[in-house]
C-alpha cells in the first residue's frame, strides 16, 4: 500500500509525498517548491527517490531542480512536455505504467488544462492524482485545450471505482462549490456536501482528498448527462460535450 502525506504549499496548492510501504521508496508529486517538501520528508525520515509530474505549470514543477539536486531522485513527467519541463529522466504517456518502488500507476492522458497533462492512478491503493485536470467539485481551467478535449479527458475518470481517493492539486473547493450550486441547485448530495465544505474551510481544514464517488454525485463537470443540470441550463437535448462546454464557460465567467 501507499502512505500519502498532503503538504499545502504556495497560496492554495497541495503537493503530495507518497511512501511505498514495501520498499520504502518515496515519491513527491508536483513539487511547486522545494524547501517545505524537503523539510517534511526529513521530519518523517523519508528519503525521496522519485519526483512525479502531471504538467509543466510553475506551481507544479518549480521545486524539481532543488529536490533532485539534494536527493538524486528520478524525475518522471509527461512525454508531450519534454520541450518545457527541465530535469526529466523518464517520460510517460497515456496508457503507460509508472513504477516507483513496488508501486505501479496507470497513466492517463488528460489534455485540456494544458496539452501535455497526465494523471496517475495507483490501482492497488486506489488513489488518483489528477493534477489540475480534476478538482473537488471542479475541473482545470482550459488554458490550452478545448472543452471537447477536456470532456474527453475527464470521461476516463468515470470508469474508475467510486471509492477511488482523489488527491487534486489545489484547494479551490469552496469557490467551486458556490459555482456548482448555480448549475445543480436541486441536487441534495451537492447541498449536503457544500455544508460540509463550508464547515471544514471555516475551521481552516482541507477539503481534499475527496472520493470519485462524491465527485460523480456532485461535481457538475462530471455530470453533463444529468437531467437536473440539463433542465437548469435549458439544454435537455444537447450532447454531453455541449453541456460540458456551457458549464465550463459559465465557470470562467462566474
Ligand atoms: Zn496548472
Ligand atoms: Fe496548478
Amino acid at each position: 500500500m501507499i502512505d500519502v502525506k498532503q503538504i499545502p504549499i504556495l497560496s492554495d496548492n497541495y503537493c503530495y509525498l507518497l511512501r511505498d510501504e514495501k520498499t520504502g521508496a518515496v515519491a513527491v508529486i508536483d513539487p511547486g517548491v522545494a524547501t517545505p517538501i524537503l523539510d517534511e520528508a526529513k521530519r518523517l525520515n523519508w528519503q525521496i527517490t522519485d519526483i512525479i509530474l502531471t504538467h509543466h505549470h510553475y506551481d507544479h514543477v518549480d521545486g524539481v531542480a532543488e529536490i533532485k539536486a539534494q536527493t538524486g531522485a528520478t524525475v518522471t513527467g509527461p512525454a508531450k512536455d519534454t520541450h518545457r519541463i527541465d530535469h526529466l529522466d523518464k517520460t510517460v504517456d497515456g496508457g503507460d505504467t509508472l513504477t516507483f518502488g513496488s508501486q505501479t500507476a496507470k497513466v492517463f492522458f488528460v489534455p485540456g488544462h494544458t496539452l501535455g497533462h497526465i494523471a496517475y492512478w495507483f490501482e492497488e491503493s486506489n488513489v488518483l492524482f489528477p493534477g489540475d485536470s480534476l478538482f473537488a467539485l471542479g475541473c482545470g481551467r482550459l488554458f490550452e485545450g478545448t472543452p471537447e478535449m477536456m470532456w474527453q479527458s475527464l470521461q476516463q475518470y468515470l470508469l474508475l471505482p467510486a471509492q477511488t481517493v482523489v488527491y487534486c492539486a489545489h484547494e479551490y473547493t469552496l469557490s467551486n462549490a458556490e459555482f456548482a450550486l448555480t448549475i445543480d441547485p436541486k441536487n441534495n448530495n451537492l447541498t449536503q456536501r457544500v455544508t460540509k465544505i463550508k464547515k471544514l474551510r471555516s475551521q481552516g481544514k482541507p477539503t481534499v482528498p475527496s472520493t470519485l464517488g462524491e465527485e460523480f454525485k456532485t461535481n457538475p463537470f462530471l455530470r453533463p448527462d444529468d437531467l437536473g443540470i440539463r433542465k437548469q441550463l435549458e439544454m435537455t437535448s444537447a450532447t454531453d460535450a455541449e453541456v460540458f462546454r456551457e458549464i465550463r464557460l459559465r465557470k470562467d465567467n462566474f
